[in-house]
C-alpha cells in the first residue's frame, strides 16, 4: 500500500500534550503502520502555568516547541497551531469553518477530538473543541459550502478522554515511546512529573482490561451521520 493509499487521520486538540496524552500510544501505533497523522492544536495552552514570572506570549512558544519535538518522537506527520486564546475558546462559526477548511483539505479519513459528552470534565475549550469539531465534519462534507476545498467525507470517528469506551487500541507495543513523548511537554510536567506518568500507566493497564491486552486507549468511536 502506498502512503497516499493509508488513512489520513486528522487529530483535533484544544492544548498541547491533550492528544499524546490520551491517545500518544495509538497515534505511535498508526504512524508506525504508515497512516498520514496530522496535529491540529486550537490554542498552544499559553495559560497552562502556575509560574508567576512566566508570561502567556512565552509560554506560548515553549508548549509549541514541546509540541513539535513530542510530535515527531510519536510519528505525526505535520502540526497546525490554530494559537486561539487558552481557555477561551467558543463553539463558534468561526472556528466551524477554520476547522471545516482543514478536514477538507487533509482529506480526512479517521477524525480524532475530544469528547464533548465526557461527564465532569469541565474545562472549556475542550467542550467547545469536541462540539465544534464535529460540527465541522457536516460542514466539510457539504457541497454548497463552495469556498475553498470541494467537500469531503470523514468515515471514522474517535472521541478521546472519553468516559464510554467502546474501541480499544493495543498500545503494549508504543506504550514506551508515548511515555517519551509526553516527558517533553516538560513545563506541564515538571511539577507533576512521575506522578503524572503513573497515572497514564494505570490508565493503560485499566483500558488493557477491557480490551483484554497488556496497555490500550479507549475511544467512544463512530461512523459520522448526519
Ligand atoms: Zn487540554
Amino acid at each position: 500500500m502506498t502512503r497516499e493509499e493509508q488513512p489520513h487521520v486528522l487529530v483535533i486538540a484544544a492544548h498541547p500534550d491533550d492528544a499524546d496524552i490520551s491517545s500518544g500510544g495509538t497515534v505511535a501505533r498508526w504512524a508506525h503502520e504508515g497512516w498520514e497523522v496530522h496535529y491540529v492544536l486550537c490554542t498552544s495552552g499559553n495559560r497552562g502555568s502556575a509560574d508567576p514570572e512566566m508570561t502567556p506570549e512565552r509560554l506560548g512558544e515553549i508548549r509549541e516547541t514541546e509540541q513539535r519535538t513530542a510530535a515527531e518522537i510519536l510519528g505525526v506527520t505535520g502540526l497546525t497551531f490554530l494559537r486561539h486564546e487558552d481557555c477561551e475558546l467558543e463553539e463558534t462559526l468561526a472556528l466551524r469553518r477554520e476547522l471545516s477548511g482543514l478536514i477538507r483539505s487533509f482529506r480526512t479519513d479517521v477524525l480524532m477530538t475530544h469528547d464533548p459528552w465526557a461527564r465532569y470534565r469541565i474545562h472549556p475549550d475542550h467542550r467547545a473543541v469536541g462540539f465544534t469539531a464535529l460540527a465541522a465534519i457536516v460542514t466539510a462534507g457539504n457541497q454548497m459550502y463552495r469556498e475553498g476545498l470541494p467537500p469531503h467525507t470523514v468515515g471514522q470517528v474517535h472521541l478521546f478522554q472519553t468516559d464510554s469506551p467502546d474501541f480499544w487500541v493495543d498500545i503494549t507495543q508504543t506504550f514506551d515511546v508515548k511515555m517519551r513523548a509526553m516527558r517533553e511537554h516538560r513545563s506541564q510536567t515538571m511539577h507533576s512529573g512521575e506522578a503524572m506518568m503513573e497515572r497514564v500507566r494505570h490508565w493503560a493497564e485499566r483500558a488493557g482490561e477491557e480490551a483484554g491486552v497488556p496497555l490500550a486507549e479507549g475511544f467512544k468511536s463512530f461512523i459520522p451521520r448526519h
